[in-house]
């Protein structure tokens, strides 16, 4: 029987508490944020640099989509029930939109870093090592 390998000695937070918290995805007790979407550039706890951290666009591509099918699916169906005016429609979808669109980023965000740091994600690099010896 193979012995299974050794269980790390410190727990990581889970994704869902780096979100929630916007704490660090190392040790969750320092900061992530310095701002309501710049990230702080370490951890205050543990010292973790922050300077690995890329989410690009992630953040807001998932906001995007989740605050698109929520709002569009709801216009849809007050309209189809209810039959508002045009100018109640912009006045609810615009302003459920930032409402939601404010309040996700920010949590999507942090945990896309908590993904990224447990997974150990970078960028993609060429290997462009020429005088390694043939395989
Ligand atoms: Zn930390």
């Amino acid at each position: 029987m193979t012995q299974s390998p050794t269980p790390p000695t410190t727990t990581l937070p889970t994704p869902m508490t780096v979100a929630l918290k916007g704490c660090c995805p190392r040790c969750g007790e320092g900061r992530l944020f310095k701002g309501f979407l710049s990230l702080a550039p370490r951890c205050e706890a543990c010292g973790l640099d922050y300077s690995f951290i890329d989410t690009a666009d992630g953040p807001a591509f998932f906001v995007m989509s989740f605050v698109g099918i929520v709002v569009v699916g709801l216009a849809l169906w007050v309209e189809f029930t209810y039959t508002p005016p045009i100018w109640l429609h912009l006045v609810m979808w615009f302003g459920l939109t930032a409402i939601l669109s404010l309040a996700l980023v920010r949590p999507l965000k942090a945990l896309m870093v908590s993904l990224q740091f447990q997974n150990k994600a970078e960028q993609g690099r060429l290997d462009t090592d020429r005088d390694r010896e043939p395989r």
